[in-house]
This record gives C-alpha cells, sequence and structure tokens, in this order.
C-alpha cells in the first residue's frame, strides 16, 4: 500500500533549550502535536494532501504561540498584516494572498483564490474584496493581539529593527511562520505556508511565504516544500523551487537537494532559516541552518515524530 505522510514546522531560529521554559516547551510540542494530528486524521481518512496541510496550517494560525493568524507579529504602524499560500502539486495550481488584515486563517482564503478566482495572488484591499465576496467573517483587532508581540514590537521601534522573531529580545533570531507539506494516498503533494511576517515591518513589506516557489511549491513530479526563515534571502534563493529543480533535473535525492539548498547556499548567502519537505515517495526532510525549528512529522507506517532544537 502507498504511503501516506504530513509533516508540520512553526519557524526556524535561534531556538535554545535555556531560552524556552518546559512549560513553554510543552506548549509548542503540543501544538504542534495537534497540527500533526488535524493532518493525519485526514490522510488516514483517504482525503486529500490539500485538505490534511489546510487543517494543519490552521491549527497553527489558531494557536497564539505561532507567527501566523492569532499571534501574528506587529508591523511598523502596529497592525497585524499576514501572508500565506497554498499548492497543490498534480494540478499545479496555487493560491496566496500577501498584506492582509483581520482574517482569521489566511490559509483559507489563499484557498479559496486558488479555486475560486483567476488569479494566483491576491494582495491587501483587493484581497479584503475578495474575502468579503467568499463570505469570510473579519475578526477585531484584538483577536490578533498577543502582549508577547507586542513587547517585541516595542523593543524594534525603540532599535529601529525590523526583527525576524517572536522572541521578546530582537537579537535572538526567530521565525514563527508555520507551514504544513502533505502527502495523501493518492500519490498527491501539497504544501502551505502562513505568517505575520517580520516584526516592525514597514512600507507593505512581503516576504516569501506568499510566493509561489520560494516559500511554497508542491509539483507530484517532485515534492513538496514550505519554508520559515528570512524571507528576503528565501526570494532571492527561489527556495522551494530550487529543491524541486535539484531533484528534477539533477535527479538529486529530496535529503540531498535540502541539503544543498539549506545547508549550502543559503548559508552562502546569508540566510538563516529552514523547511519542511516530502517526496512523493514519502520521504520527509526537516532541515535548518538555524539552531532550531519547529517541527513535527509523521508517515503512515512509522511514530509521530515531534522536534524544536538542532540535532
Ligand atoms: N519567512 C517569513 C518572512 O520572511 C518569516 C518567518 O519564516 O517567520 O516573512
Amino acid at each position: 500500500m502507498k504511503p501516506f505522510a504530513i509533516a508540520v514546522h512553526g519557524g526556524a531560529g535561534t531556538i535554545l533549550p535555556h531560552l524556552l521554559t518546559p512549560e513553554k516547551e510543552v506548549a509548542y510540542k503540543s501544538a504542534l502535536h495537534d497540527a500533526i494530528l488535524a493532518g493525519e486524521k485526514i490522510l488516514a481518512a483517504n482525503g486529500s494532501s490539500l485538505d490534511a496541510v489546510e487543517a494543519a496550517v490552521k491549527v497553527l494560525e489558531d494557536c497564539p504561540l505561532f507567527n501566523a493568524g492569532k499571534g501574528a507579529v506587529f508591523t511598523h504602524d502596529e497592525t497585524h498584516e499576514m501572508d500565506a499560500s497554498i499548492m497543490r502539486g498534480d494540478l499545479l495550481m496555487a493560491g496566496a494572498v500577501a498584506g492582509i488584515k483581520n482574517i482569521k486563517n489566511p490559509i483559507q482564503l489563499a484557498r479559496k483564490v486558488m479555486e475560486n478566482s483567476e488569479h494566483v495572488m491576491l494582495c491587501g484591499n483587493g484581497a479584503a474584496q475578495f474575502a468579503k465576496k467568499m463570505g469570510f467573517d473579519f475578526e477585531p483587532d484584538s483577536y490578533f493581539y498577543t502582549e508577547q508581540r507586542h513587547e517585541q514590537w516595542k523593543n524594534a521601534i525603540l532599535e529601529d529593527k525590523v526583527a525576524l522573531d517572536h522572541n521578546i529580545k530582537i537579537d535572538e533570531k526567530k521565525f514563527g511562520t508555520v507551514g504544513a507539506v502533505a502527502l495523501d494516498l493518492h500519490g498527491n503533494l501539497a504544501a502551505g505556508t502562513s505568517t505575520g511576517g517580520m516584526t516592525n515591518k514597514k512600507f507593505g513589506r512581503v516576504g516569501d511565504s506568499p510566493i509561489i516557489g520560494a516559500g511554497t511549491y508542491a509539483n507530484n513530479s517532485q515534492c513538496a516544500v514550505s519554508c520559515t526563515g528570512h524571507g528576503e534571502f528565501f526570494i532571492k534563493a527561489v527556495v522551494a523551487y530550487d529543491v524541486y529543480c535539484l531533484m528534477e533535473y539533477k535527479q538529486l535525492s529530496l535529503e540531498e537537494a535540502c541539503r544543498i539548498v539549506v545547508k549550502e547556499k543559503l548559508v552562502k548567502i546569508g540566510g538563516e532559516g529552514g523547511l519542511i519537505a516530502l517526496d512523493k515517495s514519502g520521504n520527509i526532510s526537516l532541515c535548518f541552518n538555524s539552531e532550531g525549528m519547529y517541527r513535527a512529522s509523521v508517515k503512515s507506517n512509522e511514530a509521530l515524530f515531534v522536534a524544536i532544537y538542532g540535532d
């Protein structure tokens, strides 16, 4: 029987044991666990990888610990502007939203763009108009507020820095974006990513997460990829698509392709972060060049894996 598999991430960065209380560690791990279970349940019941990815990302968006949906970081103007994308590997269909406000689950709006519009990416006011047309509810700003993110924002404003994390101290870098990749029993791959971006981001800044090929990519012929890290570098390195290309054109294994992109090519240009990836046989790569990455995975024939720190 063909395997199913799913992996999720909740961001990468300087994640060190002494920076995380045991209670927080348990909370992060149990959120990752819940996200995996939400996706696994769908896959085990012969559901689609697209549904599994959406369900897993939604769990992480609803959890205030991660920088997506509830708990998204603050922009320079003390607002929340979120980005998300989703892609299905069988039809190469994709949907994305950028700079959206007040939407509880940006991943669901990205999917609507893919399925109910003739476009791939919608941003700002236009995306809001589309969300209204699709019947989405708008949450008040207070829904997205968390004290920790507000503290980070104050620190970032004081230091006049654009911070890449959801840490209290902005020089301890952590990227709290969330994402999922899945392979279903029909051999279909899918990937999705959702983020609040960077603390103190200005001028409508958009990172890699909603950009197909940079932060997210899925193609049944090789792999599904979701990234987290310093978005500007991930855009320049076209990270998710580069993993696919190394497999497609150079016949590299998933593991080798991810290693080259994350540990060699990104490192060379100073791009910190990581990715989760799955190939069509169900092999999983959870690869990062930072201290740690919130991550979890499960396969139909293997036990659940959850980890935070580097190995
Ligand atoms: N990649 C995201 C961005 O640059 C940040 C993250 O991964 O947390 O917007």
